[in-house]
This record gives C-alpha cells, sequence and structure tokens, in this order.
C-alpha cells in the first residue's frame, strides 16, 4: 500500500516536470513549432522509393533537345507515376499505374510500346504518405492553394495524384517536331488546347522546389489522363467537383543528362524563367 501511495505521489508530478521539458526544447529549437505535419518514409521499401528520376533537363528541352534519349521500357523501370515527352516533342506523357500514354497533338491519348523513347521525362514511384478529400475548387489557382496546404517543406520534391471528378478540364499537347527543331515557345505558342465538361480523370506530376530552376520548372506540373484512358494533356486550368488527392514527399532526386551532340554543344548557361512561364503555363 505504502509502495504504491508513492507511486502515484511522484507520477502526479510527470505532467508538470514534462510541461517544463517541453517548454524548455522548444524554446532551444526554434523549429519546434514549425516541425512538418508529414514525415517522409522513415524506412522506405526500396532504394527507389523516395526517388525522382528525371531525363535530362527543362532548359535543354525548352532549346529544342527533343530526340529520345532513352526508351520507355527503362523508363518505367525507374517509376511508375509521372509526366513528360516523346521522341521529337511528340505529345504529352502521362504515367500511371506503371503505364505510359502518350496524349497526340489531337488530345487523344494512347498507350505506348516499350521502344518508344522519351527526350524529358520525370518520373517516380508513387508511394503517398498522406491522402485528402477535396471538394467544390473553382480553377487551378484554387487547387493550388489546397496542394500547398500538404507541403511541410518548400525544400522538398512531391509527387501528386488526384483521382476525381471535374467540372472543368483544360489540356494543352504538342504536335511532333521536325529537325531542325524550334524552341518550344514557338511550338507552344501554337499549341492545341482542348478542353472537357464533367470529366472523371486523374491528374499526375509533381511539386517542385525553387532550387531546381534551369533543371525543372519550380512549382506545380500536372498533367491529365481521363477515366477511361483515351484523353488529356498538359494541364493548363480545371475546376475539381470532388477528389481524392494523394502526396509522396520526394528527397532524392536523380537526373539522367543526354548523350548526344545537340545537347552537348547547346548553351546552357542563359536563364529561361520568363520563357519556360510561357511555354507551361
Ligand atoms: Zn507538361
Amino acid at each position: 500500500m505504502k509502495k504504491q501511495s508513492m507511486y502515484l505521489k511522484t507520477a502526479s508530478y510527470f505532467p508538470y516536470l514534462s510541461i517544463i521539458l517541453a517548454a524548455l526544447l522548444c524554446a532551444a529549437f526554434s523549429g519546434c513549432t514549425a516541425a512538418p505535419a508529414v514525415q517522409p518514409d522513415p524506412a522506405p521499401d526500396s532504394d527507389f522509393t523516395e526517388t525522382v528520376y528525371q531525363v535530362s533537363t527543362l532548359n535543354a528541352l525548352m532549346q529544342g533537345v527533343y530526340d529520345g534519349e532513352i526508351p520507355i521500357g527503362q523508363l518505367t523501370q525507374e517509376g511508375d507515376l509521372g509526366i513528360g515527352t516523346f521522341d521529337g516533342l511528340d505529345g504529352e506523357m502521362v504515367v500511371l499505374d506503371g503505364r505510359v500514354y502518350q496524349v497526340r497533338a489531337d488530345g487523344k491519348a494512347v498507350e505506348v510500346e516499350d521502344e518508344v523513347k522519351t527526350p524529358f521525362a520525370v518520373v517516380t514511384f508513387f508511394d503517398p504518405e498522406q491522402q485528402v478529400q477535396l471538394t467544390g475548387l473553382e480553377d487551378y489557382a484554387g487547387l493550388q492553394a489546397e496542394l500547398d496546404k500538404l507541403l511541410p517543406s518548400p525544400n522538398m520534391f512531391y509527387a501528386f495524384r488526384i483521382d476525381g471528378s471535374f467540372d472543368y478540364v483544360k489540356t494543352r499537347s504538342v504536335p511532333r517536331q521536325n529537325k531542325p527543331y524550334p524552341p518550344l515557345v514557338e511550338v507552344t505558342d501554337l499549341q492545341p488546347t482542348f478542353e472537357f465538361q464533367d470529366v472523371q480523370g486523374t491528374l499526375v506530376g509533381f511539386w517542385c522546389p525553387s532550387f531546381v530552376e534551369g533543371i525543372n520548372m519550380p512549382g506545380y506540373h500536372l498533367h491529365f489522363l481521363t477515366e477511361d484512358h483515351t484523353a488529356g494533356g498538359h494541364l493548363l486550368e480545371c475546376a475539381l467537383t470532388e477528389g481524392s488527392v494523394s502526396v509522396d514527399i520526394k528527397t532524392e532526386f536523380q537526373m539522367l543528362l543526354p548523350q548526344n551532340e545537340h545537347f552537348a554543344l547547346i548553351d546552357l548557361d542563359e536563364s529561361l524563367e520568363e520563357e519556360i512561364k510561357q511555354a507551361e503555363q
């Protein structure tokens, strides 16, 4: 009996001690109050789980390095979700559940063969840490504002998958180019755009940190594929009726440089920030 009452008495002090200790720790580490709401997987299932894999640099694509570098069959060894384009800038790429779709210049999507090559792509093995439901977002800016809330830090990469029903989606694609390849801005000036009303589908893509400038595009880059996998494109605008958003925090980045003469000889010193905004938004 005596032992028990001592225990109870001692235990009653612990809550106060804990509060004092917590307060001291918070004062010592200013990051305490800004602790990320979501942590990356502490023990990834494989070496690839947290890696964003990219073929080429966005600035090289901007300057017309459109020759395919690796086949799709190799790209899918590096990820099962992502975006990109094809040899000769032949349409927009959507990688969903390990399958690769090509949204052609007419807006129609087809599944591509493993032998087709890509000059630029970004993929990852999608392993989301968090899923939320979203409803009634009137435009892409509104969707981005909601997605922003899921990013615990502006200094990491994030992969997204949004399955939902949309009041409206506007996409674009790009037509296959012939040599000498024109810069991407010249192609996107004439880009075909597509509008979908009351459509079910999936958005996939990435949010990249500001320090990727020159290599990729800081901010959001999403591609759309209809639920029946027959149409889609690079996302320009959307109104989400309701949908499920999954986000995957990515802490590793791997890039394959093109091994062709065109890439070797172009000047990549120049900032193309304005051109990228014009071409991608
Ligand atoms: Zn795109």
